[in-house]
């Protein structure tokens, strides 16, 4: 028989874990579904490990692993991909947003033969306005970068253990998860689910992290903002033609002193094209500082004993 792994990426939801277990068991057993369910504690720092520690005591099939620190949600979910044994792999928030009674849907779609099942919104749930015009813009500019649809994309998806294993042995150190089943390709399909409510705990974003998150997706899937510093020249190059043209007249005609106003402007407009341009060089220079230093994605602490030690790979190699 498939078994199925849920992976749920962790971070100080020491409320959930416990009536998260109990629930995808209830849904899984109910579909008569083999599974096994991941937590990943992203170095939390309340007792989100213990709470996985006690729902294994619970059940056998509930592992877990704790990371030395806080590494991102994108590291805890390819930690989780890592240590999954399942033929397919669920990969869904550890707070109950991703509704699990969408899990059977996928699961189907996986047996007829569907090796990648993209959960997708209906609805964004409750969100400030800024967050879903800033969400909104976000998902429009990495659509266009990366050719493909992913309005209303998330993280709730369904990975056929071939996708697990090509996403998994992925050199890079910077992934953006999302998108990089887009990118992989394989036979694709959907389900619509509605974004839930969170019963316990609150959201991990700020603003600020959500717009690291976006600027370092956006560099780690296109390389564009570079080609924009290329038509930042051409623009200021095209700019200074007209001028030096205006000056050469004006001198010409022996009328060249006044100037100093254009002179200050020119000044002004292409050192902040310079500035610009010197910071988005920089932080493609950056990026790969980052992935040339080949650190691991994350540390392994501690996985619960029934985690194959060999699967963690040596500890934190990738
Ligand atoms: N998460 C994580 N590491 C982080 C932040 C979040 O593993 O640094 C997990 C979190 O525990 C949850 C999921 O990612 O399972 C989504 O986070 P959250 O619910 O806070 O985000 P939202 O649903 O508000 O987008
Ligand atoms: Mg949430």
């Amino acid at each position: 028989m498939s078994l199925l792994s849920v992976v749920l990426p962790s971070y100080n939801e020491e409320q959930n874990i416990a009536n998260t277990a109990g629930v995808l068991a209830q849904v899984l057993k109910e579909a008569g579904i083999d599974y096994e369910l991941i937590f990943v504690s992203d170095g939390s720092r309340d007792a989100t490990y213990q709470e996985i520690l006690k729902a294994a005591e619970k059940d056998p099939r509930v592992k877990g692993a704790e990371f030395s620190r806080n590494f991102g949600k994108e590291a805890s979910i390819f930690a989780g991909l890592q240590l999954a044994c399942g033929d397919a792999v669920v990969v869904m928030d550890c707070d109950l947003q991703h509704p699990p009674q969408v899990i059977p849907q996928m699961w189907k779609l996986w047996q007829e033969g569907y090796e990648v099942v993209e959960g997708i919104k209906t609805s964004r749930g409750r969100e400030s306005l800024a967050h879903k015009l800033s969400a909104g813009l976000f998902y429009s500019v990495m659509s266009k970068l990366i050719k493909m649809d992913m309005n209303a994309s998330s993280d709730y998806k369904l990975l056929d253990r071939k996708v697990v294993d090509v996403l998994t042995a992925l050199p890079e150190k910077n992934t953006f998860f999302r998108a990089l089943t887009f990118w992989a390709g394989f036979r694709t399909a959907s389900v619509e689910y509605e974004v839930q409510e969170r019963l316990y705990g609150v959201s991990k974003w700020s603003m600020w992290s959500l717009m690291k998150y976006a600027v370092s997706n956006v560099t780690s899937f296109s390389t564009l903002p570079l080609q924009l510093v290329t038509g930042m020249g051409i623009v200021s190059i095209l700019f200074s033609l007209a001028l030096g043209a205006q000056t050469l007249v004006k001198y010409l005609s022996g009328t060249a002193v006044e100037g100093f106003t254009t002179v200050i402007l020119l000044v002004l407009i292409i050192g902040g094209f310079i500035m610009v341009s010197l910071g988005i060089i920089g932080h493609y220079i950056a990026r790969i500082y980052e992935e040339v230093k080949g650190r691991p994605k994350f540390i392994i602490s501690r996985v619960t004993d029934n985690v194959d030690g060999n699967a963690t790979g040596s500890w934190g190699r990738r």
